[in-house]
């Protein structure tokens, strides 16, 4: 009784979200996600509160309420996220995936206008960020785009209809599945031969990053200290993939907003299975006495904390600036990579003596020196860890 009603609650939320805030764009953080954040073990089809809202008489077939939610299999632990159009007549409906620029799915429904649905849906991220729901080439179509956190198999979305049933009152439905791509979690060996390593060059491009007081640019910094690290552990027989071998943003195209960009580093990660994901970074702060090495990780495995350990323990004392410890973050880049990550701010850029340090070719080579001998410490004591999981 109480899970029914908490249900109800939540449909009534969803409900109220599609119908009154059709065609806006809605702040990261409105109160609707949260309702969600526990996962639904209830069929669309069922879902109580979810009341359709009747069209007019004569008027074109079109989409009339979007609602989503998790899905969990009742055997399962892998999580799906399901939405579902109602729409006032029947439709056809089509998906497909696309991993250029960004992981999406694209869902053409064909007999429907996008109606009073037309809009942007924001989502929680955990399997999708947001839907889009606009009309389509032709006539009497819509187009719905859903923005994924990563691109699953292809069999790892469905999307189907179910006939409307006027005894229960339900319309027409499209419903649109999409499994929770899983963790890229590598049985660890030691040694970096045969590692696949994704750097990451923080910024780039149109993006500077943060400037120091000399004019230093940190995406020139990073991408330097990124290039000494790739030839280190090239030489040490792993393989090495750069997001970005000079001054260029990574996603494809001009205009781009940060998170096409960020993404777009992590589908590098993500599109190679790699073993393991490295941003590197110079810090910034208005003060500009504060200085000092940080290394980021966002815990979604077993390993993110140890790497940024070992590699905090190597770079510290290599290069001997203070030490602003291991922190956990919500840095896109650690939080989106399937495999386990660190994002490294070597020193502030900010602070005028480390910027003369970052821009050294010394400095660079003794921080790409730390960050390999680092990173063959993490392989070594995450091969004697067992297990893993999310
Ligand atoms: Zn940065």
């Amino acid at each position: 009784m109480r899970r029914a009603l908490t249900l109800a609650i939540a449909a009534f939320l969803i409900l109220g979200f599609s119908v009154s805030h059709a065609g806006a764009a809605v702040k990261p953080g409105a109160a609707v996600a949260k309702p969600l954040v526990r996962p639904l073990v209830l069929a669309a089809a069922d879902s109580p509160g979810a009341k359709t809202v009747p069209a007019k008489l004569q008027t074109d077939p079109e989409i009339t309420q979007v609602r989503w939610f998790h899905h969990n299999e009742v055997n399962g632990s892998a999580a799906k996220l399901r939405i579902v159009l109602d729409v006032t007549a029947p439709v056809v409906a089509q998906g497909v995936l696309n991993d250029s620029p960004c992981p999406r799915l694209i869902v053409t429904v064909k007999g429907a206008a996008p109606g009073k649905a037309e809009g942007s849906l924001e989502l929680d991220g955990k399997i999708a960020d947001s839907a889009t729901i606009e009309a389509g080439p032709e006539d009497g179509t819509s187009r719905v785009a859903i923005d994924l956190v990563a691109l699953p198999d292809a069999d790892g979305f469905r999307v189907f209809t179910l006939p409307g049933n006027p005894a229960y009152n339900k319309p027409f439905r499209v419903v649109i599945d999409i499994n929770q791509v899983p963790l890229l979690i590598p049985a660890y060996t030691p040694g970096l031969r045969g590692k696949v390593i994704v750097l990451d060059p923080g910024h780039g491009g149109s993006d500077p990053g943060a400037i120091g007081a000399g004019g230093t640019q940190e995406k020139t910094v990073t991408l330097a200290v990124s290039q000494r690290v790739r030839a280190l552990l090239e030489k040490a027989g792993a393989k090495v993939i750069m997001t970005r071998t000079d001054d260029r943003d990574v996603y494809p195209q001009p205009g781009a907003s940060d998170r096409d960009e960020l993404q777009a580093r992590v589908n590098v990660a993500n599109s190679r299975k790699a073993d393991l994901f490295l941003s590197i970074h110079a810090n910034a702060f208005n003060n500009r006495n504060i200085g000092g090495t940080t290394v980021y990780y966002y815990q979604k495995t077993q390993y993110d904390l140890l790497l940024a350990q070992t590699l905090s323990a190597s770079l510290v004392p290599a290069i001997g600036l203070a030490d602003r410890g291991v922190k956990p973050a919500n840095f896109y880049v650690v939080r989106r990579t399937l495999m386990p990550a660190a994002l490294i701010e070597l020193a502030y850029i900010s602070n005028p003596t480390e910027e003369k340090l970052l821009m050294s070719p010394q400095f660079q080579e003794k921080s790409a020196q730390a960050i390999v001998a680092g990173l063959d410490k993490f392989f070594a004591a995450a091969s004697l860890k067992k297990g893993g999981g999310r």
